[in-house]
């Protein structure tokens, strides 16, 4: 896929243990979501200290400047830039010095009445730098002045009370980790956009239980802690001890469960769980099912690494044809530069991808791939297994048309950049230079994600924003209609 993550966000409480390195891995564990830049909060108990830069987990941190980072508890960071420019002052986490010893925030998601917000708060336009920015901002303002009389245990109730008044103010998207010097806190806005779910680290003859928050459930896994749930939409955990409390900041009628459903197609490792299910076995009865909606004759089925290959073992298992290798992925891939035309994306393609010849040479290979956003990769990549004998290609996606843009964490194109918007089925298929094209139908995509009766957003697919998004698509609507004329939206074969 092309579009981007949006973040990954991470949070532990653990006293007596080395929260810095838990933390260091628990971001390695995440990196996935989010690649430019990296950083964590430690606290002690009497001071925050924040240490964050661009690059990768493994760029910005070494051993050196872990073990320089003492305390009980932490919060991480690593971030795809969405709202707010990919510079050092848009790293996270975000620090405020207000109250004793000041909090620090970590946001997955993108908030959609930034500007609305912060013209409330009578802020001038430019003084905040990003939408997480601004809410840290807020919380700011409203934390009382640090009386020299106020007990301990009263400044110690200021990040709570100021998140209960500025939370609801808040719309959009936001899986939020925050900490002051004595306690973590976790929040999902009230449509649980973007994961976060609570793990604990067990107690043992060294150290006491330990709690930790994350984006998704493998952060919990390398750090050894044991999953626990879910955090629910709206929901707002406090962990200040060995106990988690929860609080529900916003009205009820706000709560709509829509977690993003490209988490499912995508964005999430596959061994992660979400919705109480692991989504490896989500992706593959995506395949399964695209096999039988859409069946073709071939030699091969093969994946598009790494996330299309779940899906084409699926795909290559309920049509009975052979399933192989024919991309190998460098896995050593790691940030690579955003290139500035078209042409230059594309032949970025054969730094990330090369074909296996002798396993595609002289067949019809079915290739199944997660999306098709921009589909200057996928045109690539078809060229290079025609280059390498394929005889047919024939494109299986395991979603529905990505027609709409994200304004809910994910960096995607304007609509006018993404391919099912702009071009009808067999135009596609011209493009892309491929014998048939079929997408999963929206209902297939939902019934293999197996978890009835929950809520999804669906919206860069069906253009059914949960949330009112800053755009208005009144005058792209000719365009949408025309794409589901066309027949994209049913898998017409070309
Ligand atoms: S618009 Fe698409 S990518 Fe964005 S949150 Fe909704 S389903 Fe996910």
């Amino acid at each position: 896929m092309e579009a981007k993550e949006a973040c990954g966000v991470f949070g532990v409480y653990a006293p007596g243990r080395a929260v810095a390195h838990l933390t260091f891995d628990g971001l390695f564990a995440l990196q996935h979501r989010g690649q430019e830049s990296a950083g964590m909060a430690v606290s002690d108990g009497d001071a925050i200290t924040v240490m964050k830069d661009m690059g990768l987990v493994t760029t910005v941190f070494d051993e050196r400047k872990l073990s320089g980072l003492r305390g009980h508890m932490a919060i991480g960071h690593t971030r795809y830039s969405t709202a707010g420019s990919s510079d050092w002052i848009n790293a996270q986490p975000v620090f405020r010095g207000v109250g004793r010893a000041g909090f620090a925030l970590g946001h997955n998601g993108n908030l959609t009445n930034t500007a609305a917000l912060a013209e409330s708060a009578g802020m001038l336009p430019g003084l905040v730098s990003s939408d997480s920015d601004l809410v840290a901002e807020l919380l700011g303002q409203c934390f009382p002045p640090d009386l020299p009389e106020r007990t301990r245990a009263e400044v110690g109730g200021d990040l709570e009370r100021s998140l209960m008044a500025v939370l609801p103010l808040v719309e959009g998207a936001f899986s939020f980790v925050l900490m002051d010097a004595d306690r973590v806190i976790g929040v999902r806005d009230p449509n649980g956009f973007r994961p976060l779910c609570l793990g604990r680290l067990d107690a043992t003859d060294e150290f006491e239980q330990g709690w930790v928050l994350a984006s998704e459930s493998p952060a919990l896994d390398v750090i050894g802690a044991t999953f626990i749930r879910e955090l629910e939409p709206g929901e707002m955990v406090v962990i200040d001890g060995t106990e988690v409390r929860s609080e529900r900041p916003f009205p009820v009628e706000r709560l709509n469960p829509k977690l993003c459903i490209f988490e499912f197609v995508y964005f999430a490792r596959p061994d992660t769980k979400l919705y109480g299910n692991e989504v490896h076995g989500a992706r593959r009865r995506m395949g399964q099912l695209l096999a039988g909606q859409a069946p073709v004759p071939a030699d091969l089925v093969m994946g598009v690494p790494d996330s299309g290959v779940p899906a084409a073992e699926g795909y290559a298992v309920a049509s009975g044809i052979p399933y192989g290798q024919g991309l190998v992925k460098n896995r050593y891939i790691g940030r690579t530069f955003i290139a500035p035309t078209q042409a230059e994306r594309a032949n970025g393609v054969r730094r990330k991808l090369n074909p296996l010849r002798e396993n595609i040479s002289g067949k019809r290979v079915v290739v199944v791939d997660d999306s098709i956003v921009r589909g200057t990769t996928t045109r690539a990549m078809v060229t290079m297994l025609r280059e390498s004998g394929a005889t047919e290609v024939h494109l299986r996606i395991s979603s529905p048309p990505f027609r709409w843009p994200c304004f809910y964490g994910i960096d995607t194109p304007d609509t006018n950049e993404l391919l099912a918007s702009i071009m009808s089925l067999p135009e596609i298929c011209e493009f892309l230079d491929v014998d048939s094209l079929e997408y999963l139908s929206l209902d297939h995509l939902v019934q293999a994600i197996d978890a009835p009766g929950a809520g999804f957003c669906d919206a860069c697919l069906t253009g059914n924003y949960p949330v009112p998004v800053p755009v208005d698509f009144s005058q792209r609507a000719e365009l949408s209609g025309a794409a589901e004329l066309s027949g994209a939206a049913s898998g017409t074969q070309a």
